[in-house]
């Protein structure tokens, strides 16, 4: 079984700057923020890479992305816009092996991704 820093955050080892939380998603702080919003939306059952979710775990792809979506309308910055990205393995740039959504706002983003 792997096990990562988000497994260990999800479980209470670490600490983490915990800003949403229900029975299937966690969401907090990410350590190196990139925009002045930087929040991980994660589930909490353990998927390496968005490669390895399968059809039936589809709807939870969907509530990270709702769970996102109502922290931006709660945060009061839905209306002026977001970005929500997924690194996919070393090519996509990820560097922790746990699914996670990350939420970036509060700044500009450039209109070019990469
Ligand atoms: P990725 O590169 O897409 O895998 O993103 C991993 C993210 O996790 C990076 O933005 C890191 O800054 C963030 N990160 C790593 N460790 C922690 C931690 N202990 N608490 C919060 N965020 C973290």
């Amino acid at each position: 079984m792997s096990d990562t820093i988000f497994d260990k955050i999800i479980r209470r080892e670490i600490p983490a700057d915990i800003v949403y939380e229900d029975n299937d998603v966690l969401a907090f702080r990410d350590i190196h923020p990139q925009a002045p919003v930087h929040v991980l939306f994660i589930p909490k059952k353990s998927f390496a890479t968005l490669n390895d979710v399968g059809e039936a775990d589809a709807p939870l792809l969907g509530k990270l992305l709702l769970a996102a979506a109502a922290y931006a309308k709660r945060e009061g910055f839905a209306e002026a816009g977001y970005r929500c990205v997924i690194n996919c393995n070393k090519g996509g740039g990820q560097t922790v092996y746990h699914l996670h959504v990350h939420l970036l706002a509060g700044k500009q983003m450039p209109e070019r991704m990469a």
